[in-house]
C-alpha cells in the first residue's frame, strides 16, 4: 500500500490543477482517474460539435502566464479536439503524467480515525493511504439514459453523448435519432444533419438557446487579449458568473420597451450567456424574464421556416436560464433542412424500441444509430458513485440521503480531510467552473499549508456550520427563478433524487469572498484537530 499526502480523484481540468498545485508544494501526490485519457468530461464528451460554450480565453487556466502566452485558441469558443489538445498540453508541459494513474477507478475511500488518513481502494485492487483526498469528480459525468421498453432489441448503434467512443463514428448515409435537446443534443444536431441522410431529434422540452457568435480568432484579437490578460482574468473572477460580463444595475423594467429591445438586440447574436445580463433582474423577476424570454421567442421563431415546427421548437414552459439554456450554432436553422425531422414526444411519447428503431404513439421511425443526449445525474452522480466512508462508518450516500449539504460546497461534517472541488454548495455549474476550481483549489493548497504550519493533522466541517451554509444556498436561490423549473439544478433530471437546489447561486465572487473571509478569521466553521494529542486547536484570525 503505498502512503501520499494528497490523492486527487479524477484527472479532469480540476484534478490537473490540483495535483499541479500540491505536487508544487512538496506534498506526494498521485491521481486516480477511471477512463484511459485524461480531461475529464472534455475526454468523454467527443460527439460532433461538442465545443465549450465559455470563451476559449476564458476557459483555460489562470496560474501560468507563460502557459497563457504560448497557447494559441483557434476559435472564440473552442471546439472538444482543441480543448482536450490543450489538456493534454498542459499535462505534458508541466509533467504531471507521471503521477496520474489511468484506468484506475476509486471504488472505495475509508476514513481511519486513529491516524487521521484515508484508505483507497481502486477497481485494480491497488490501495493508497492519504492524508488529504481531493475529490475532483466533475459535475456532469455520470451519464444518465433512459430504459425504454425493447432497448435491447434495437439492431443498431446506441452511443450516449458523455460516452462516445474513442474511434470516429460515422454518420454518412445512416438514418440517426438523437433523443434529448439540452446543450449536448443542440450542439450535434446540426453537424450530423449535414452528414447524416436523415436525423430525428426527440424532444421532451423546448430549450432556450442564445447564438454562440463563433468565430476564428485573429492575430489581432490573440494579442490584444494576451497584452492584458491579467486584466481579463481579474474581470472574470469578478464577475458573478466567471465570465467577466459587468451586471447592468439596471431594471429590465425601468426602461422603455423600445430602449430594451435595442439593448437586446445589441446583447442577442453576440454575447453567448452574456445576454442573461443585459438587466440585472432577468434570472430573479419573472416580469423582468418575461421581457428576455419574449425577445429570445422571437428571435428562435424567425429562424425557423415551418409554422408548425416553430410552435414546438419555441420555449414556453419555464422562464429563460431557469434550467441551463444552451449557446447554439444553428440549431433551430438545421430543423429547415429536408433531412431533419423533429419529434415531439410530448405530443407522441416513446412507446418501445424495436429490433429497426423506435416506436412512438405517433409512427414507427427506422434507425441506423440512435444518440441519447439526455444528460447526467448532476452534481451528486459521480460523488456517490464510490463508497466514501467517513467517521463512524457514515457513508456520504447515507449522509446526502436527503439531498447533499456541505460547509460553503467544500467540506462535509464527518469527512475530515475531503475536500470537494466544483461540488453541490459551491458556484460549480452556475459559473465559469475553470474561474471556480481555480479558486478552491488554491483555498484548499492554502488551509493544507495552514494545517501542516500548526500541526494539525485533520480538519472537518462542523455540522452546524453545514446546517447554516446550506440555508444560505436555499436563501440565495429563493431570491432566483431557478427553482421555478424543473432542472439538474435542482434534483430534477433523476426520478427519486432528493429535490434540494444545488449549485450556490450568490456568484463567484460573493462565494470567493466569503473562502477569503473564513481563512481569515481562522476557519470558523470548520474543526481543525492536532496531529498529537487529538485537541482541537481554536480556530484563530489569521
Ligand atoms: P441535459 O441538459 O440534461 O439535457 C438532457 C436532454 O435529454 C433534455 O432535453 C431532456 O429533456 C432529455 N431527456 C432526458 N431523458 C429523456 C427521456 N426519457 N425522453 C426524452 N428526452 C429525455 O444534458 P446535456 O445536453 O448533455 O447537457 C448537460 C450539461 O452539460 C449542460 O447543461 C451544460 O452544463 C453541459 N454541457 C456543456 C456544453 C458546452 O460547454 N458547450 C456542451 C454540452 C453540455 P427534458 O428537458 O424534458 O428533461
Amino acid at each position: 500500500m503505498d502512503a501520499v499526502d494528497v490523492l486527487i480523484v479524477g484527472a479532469g481540468f480540476a484534478g490537473l490543477r490540483a495535483l499541479h498545485t500540491f505536487r508544487g508544494m512538496g506534498k506526494r501526490t498521485v491521481v486516480l482517474e477511471a477512463s484511459a485519457g485524461i480531461g475529464g468530461v472534455w475526454y468523454h464528451n467527443a460527439y460532433p460539435g461538442a465545443r465549450c460554450d465559455v470563451e476559449s480565453y476564458d476557459y483555460s487556466y489562470s496560474f501560468s502566464p507563460e502557459l497563457e502566452q504560448e497557447w494559441r485558441w483557434s476559435e472564440r469558443y473552442a471546439t472538444q479536439p482543441e480543448i482536450l489538445r490543450y489538456i493534454e498540453h498542459v499535462a505534458d508541459r508541466f509533467d504531471l503524467r507521471r503521477d496520474i494513474r489511468l484506468e484506475t477507478r476509486m471504488s472505495s475511500a475509508v476514513f481511519d480515525e486513529a491516524t487521521d488518513r484515508w484508505t483507497v481502494t481502486a477497481s485494480t485492487g491497488q490501495r493508497w493511504t492519504a492524508q488529504h483526498l481531493v475529490l475532483c469528480l466533475g459535475q456532469l459525468s455520470s451519464t444518465k439514459a433512459p430504459a425504454f421498453p425493447g432497448q435491447d432489441q434495437f439492431a443498431g448503434r446506441i452511443i450516449h453523448s458523455g460516452e462516445w467512443p474513442r474511434d470516429k463514428v460515422g454518420f454518412a448515409g445512416e438514418r440517426v435519432a438523437i433523443i434529448g435537446t439540452g446543450s449536448s443534443g443542440m450542439q450535434m444536431t446540426p453537424v450530423i444533419a449535414r452528414e447524416a441522410a436523415h436525423l430525428t431529434v426527440f424532444q421532451r422540452t423546448p430549450n432556450y438557446s442564445v447564438p454562440a457568435a463563433n468565430a476564428p480568432l485573429t492575430e489581432a484579437e490573440d494579442r490584444a487579449v494576451k497584452a492584458h490578460y491579467p486584466e481579463r482574468r481579474a474581470a472574470a473572477r469578478n464577475s458573478p458568473t466567471g465570465l467577466g460580463f459587468k451586471v447592468n444595475r439596471v431594471s429590465a423594467l425601468d426602461v422603455p420597451a423600445e430602449e430594451r429591445e435595442t439593448a437586446y438586440e445589441a446583447a442577442w447574436d453576440r454575447y453567448g450567456f452574456g445576454f442573461a445580463l443585459v438587466y440585472h433582474d432577468i434570472l430573479l423577476s419573472k416580469d423582468a424574464n418575461d421581457t428576455a424570454a419574449d425577445f429570445i421567442r422571437r428571435k428562435i421563431a424567425a429562424k425557423i421556416e415551418k409554422p408548425a415546427l416553430r410552435e414546438k421548437l419555441v420555449p414556453k414552459d419555464h422562464a429563460f436560464a431557469a434550467r441551463r439554456p444552451s449557446v447554439d450554432s444553428g440549431y433551430f436553422e438545421a430543423f429547415n433542412r429536408n433531412n431533419v425531422e423533429l419529434a415531439d414526444v410530448r405530443e407522441a411519447p416513446i412507446v418501445e424500441f424495436t429490433a429497426t428503431g423506435i416506436r412512438t404513439l405517433a409512427k414507427a421511425h427506422a434507425f441506423d444509430t440512435i444518440i441519447f443526449a439526455t444528460g447526467f445525474d448532476a452534481f451528486t452522480g459521480s460523488l456517490l458513485k464510490p463508497e466514501i466512508v467517513g467517521r463512524g462508518g457514515i457513508t456520504l450516500k447515507r449522509k446526502w440521503a436527503a439531498g447533499p449539504v456541505s460547509q460553503l460546497g467544500v467540506a462535509v461534517a464527518g469527512f475530515p480531510n475531503m475536500h470537494i472541488v466544483a461540488g453541490p454548495g459551491s458556484p460549480s455549474l452556475l459559473s465559469n467552473v475553470m474561474v471556480s476550481i481555480e479558486e478552491q483549489i488554491d483555498w484548499f493548497a492554502r488551509l493544507v499549508r495552514t494545517m501542516d504550519e500548526r500541526g494539525i493533522g485533520a480538519v472537518e466541517a462542523e455540522a452546524e456550520a453545514e446546517r447554516a451554509w446550506v440555508e444560505h444556498v436555499n436563501e440565495r436561490a429563493r431570491e432566483t427563478l431557478y427553482m421555478t423549473a424543473d432542472s439538474y439544478y435542482n434534483g430534477a433530471e433523476v426520478a427519486g433524487k432528493p429535490r434540494v437546489f444545488m449549485p450556490y447561486s450568490g456568484g463567484v465572487r460573493g462565494y470567493r469572498r466569503i473562502l477569503e473571509r473564513c481563512e481569515a478569521d481562522g476557519y470558523p466553521g470548520f474543526r481543525l484537530v492536532a496531529r498529537d494529542g487529538r485537541a482541537a486547536v481554536r480556530p484563530t484570525a489569521a
